[in-house]
């Protein structure tokens, strides 16, 4: 559970790319001797000083010592799902609060290789968090019933790649974790800002986005992140259903939506992911496909169409029937030539799949079991 919040100790994450940047240039420390730093972090990922980093100038460890520290947050525990595809972390952050990360692996041995492995190996995606809950309160998601508590620091999100690396290598990371992404703009750039240089060296091309669909955001984002996927939980394709199960849909009305997301394809050329969660008999029947496959006639998208997670008994949604949501697909792939995927669920035990991300964790390291969600990599066309 989520603790109460404490003062955060002075000292900032050395992953604050732009204020260690600062600092180093203040102190007239050259910023190349910055990644070095945070490669030594990321080898020893328990470390509790930096004076171990080889080779810097010697004011920059006394600077280091003076104003960072090399990880601001903690792992506090680890849950894997029973056949150990996905792993959930308990991150504590310097305030006393509490995120959650999930790590998802793909097993190279299924799949459509015709059995053989996939070329490349083991790859993982991470799914990241970027606030401590959220204000959107999107009425079938989990963290959305906690409430807004506060922003994740760039430091923080980059963190939670830092503590996931000791769990596996990770290839892909997704922003669908804990919070709008969108609602913490700038820490979100300055985060995959790092992931992106050395030396975590991420493809943009494997960074993916989620928002709700925060206009102001969508119309930066190709200028302040080319290359990084965008995806958009629409979940209904009209404005009435978006904001009976979307509240925060009001303040962006689903014209003015589809308006920024052609601007943003027209200028970036990126395939848009449309994020479709199923619930039975609010967005799941046929004539809910159509609307949706001609709002997304103009548009270059993957829909991916998500079976609703059971949130506790205070939640009114039930899952859509496997047959709805088959039905739900052929329309949008028969009729409008939209490729739509599946979402298999991964981490349903541990409280670990979309939605289900609140800060909580079995007392078992595991239980039930698990299947495999697609690889984003397996979605871009
Ligand atoms: S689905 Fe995303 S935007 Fe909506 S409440 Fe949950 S975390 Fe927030």
């Amino acid at each position: 559970m989520a603790s109460s919040s404490k003062a955060p100790s002075s000292r900032r994450s050395v992953f604050d790319a732009v204020h260690i940047r600062s600092e180093f240039s203040a102190a007239g420390i050259s910023a190349h001797f910055i990644p070095l730093i945070w490669k030594y972090v990321l080898q020893n990922p328990r470390c509790s000083d930096l004076d171990g980093v080889p080779s810097l100038p010697a004011a920059a460890y006394a600077l280091l010592r003076q104003k960072f520290r090399p990880t601001t947050s903690t792992l506090t525990a680890a849950a894997d799902s029973k056949d150990r595809t996905t792993t959930k972390l308990l991150i504590c952050l310097q305030n006393g609060e509490s995120v959650e990360a999930v790590v998802m692996r793909y097993d190279t041995r299924l799949g459509k290789y015709d059995g053989k492995p996939r070329p490349g190996g083991v790859r993982s995606t991470l799914c990241v968090s970027s606030q401590v809950g959220c204000k959107m309160g999107c009425r079938f998601c989990a963290t959305g019933t906690m409430g807004f508590k506060s922003n994740l620091s760039s430091g923080e999100i980059v963190e939670q790649l830092v503590h996931a690396s000791r769990y596996s290598q990770i290839r892909n990371v997704v922003f669908m974790g804990m919070g709008e992404p969108m609602n913490n703009y700038n820490a979100l750039v300055e985060a995959i800002g790092v992931f992106t240089g050395s030396p975590f060296q991420l493809s943009p091309k494997r960074i993916t986005v989620s928002t709700v669909g925060i206009i102001h955001g969508i119309n930066k984002f190709n200028g302040d992140l080319p290359k990084v996927n965008l995806a958009v939980s629409l979940h209904a394709p009209d404005q009435d259903i978006r904001c009976q199960i979307m509240p925060a849909a009001r303040a962006f009305p689903l014209g003015k939506l589809m308006n920024a997301l052609q601007s943003y394809q027209n200028e970036s050329k990126q395939t848009i992911f449309i994020e479709y969660i199923m619930l039975d008999g609010v967005n799941d029947q046929e004539e809910h496909a159509h609307q949706l496959g001609k709002l997304l006639e103009t548009f270059k998208a993957v829909v991916n169409l998500i079976p609703f997670n059971p949130i506790g008994s205070s939640s009114n949604f039930k899952t859509s029937s496997d047959q709805n949501v088959k039905n739900f697909q052929k329309v949008l792939k028969g009729i409008y030539r939209i490729r739509t995927t599946i979402r298999q669920q991964m981490g349903q035990d541990i409280a670990g799949a979309c939605g289900q991300l609140v800060v909580s964790l079995p007392d078992e390291r595991s239980a039930g079991g698990a299947t495999l969600l697609s690889d984003i990599e397996d979605l871009r066309i």
